[in-house]
């Protein structure tokens, strides 16, 4: 998949007037369509870990003090040694070269050109992912929808967590940045 223009790039956008750009609605177009262009919105899950009255992560009953692991036998954390919940949500993702790194994030890469060290998964602002949480990306059909019963194929850990504001400070999305070689992939 490729997108023609680049995302939130304010230079390339012209205002009629002063009003500030809405990001907001900018994401959703992307996301959910609108403006000529097809809803390119993908659902992930996203693994929210329980944390107690110290905002510790709460340990499974399968972690193990010794190792400072989990079971990968555990069906309830599946390894984790933690117990978490997990979420749907709508997102966008796209991969980064590493040239840059950071600083080159808004580059789209050319089809056959891509260099996965990072891959970005954009977010509308009433999702919440802390550094602790996890991406989980599900087995998707051809139209889109998650393939039942669930099969969870790569988990991402946040490397960078980017609340990205306007003015007044209001949140209009989230970038989240995952080191691409990091991610555990589901073993077939
Ligand atoms: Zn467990």
């Amino acid at each position: 998949m490729r997108i023609e223009r680049k995302l939130y790039n304010r230079s390339s956008i012209k205002s009629k007037s002063s009003k500030e750009i809405d990001l907001r609605s900018e994401l959703s177009t992307i996301l959910f369509g609108g403006d000529g262009l097809l809803p390119h919105a993908k659902k992930v899950l996203i693994r929210k870990f329980r944390l107690d009255a110290n905002d510790k992560k709460t340990k499974c009953t399968c972690f193990d003090d010794g190792t400072n692991e989990g079971s990968t036998e555990c069906q309830f954390c599946l390894g984790e040694g933690f117990f978490w919940d997990e979420e749907w949500a709508e997102c966008f993702s796209t991969y980064v070269g590493a040239d840059g790194g950071l600083a080159s994030k808004d580059k789209f890469l050319k089809p056959g050109n891509i260099n996965a060290a990072y891959k970005v998964f954009y977010f509308d602002h009433t999702i919440v992912v802390r550094y602790i949480d996890k991406i989980v990306e599900v087995k998707l059909d051809t139209e889109g929808q998650p393939v039942v019963p669930y099969v969870r194929d790569s988990i991402y850990k946040p490397q960078t967590v980017k609340e990205n504001r306007a003015d007044y400070g209001r949140l209009e999305f989230l970038e989240i940045f995952c080191v691409e070689k990091d991610a555990i992939r589901k073993k077939y």
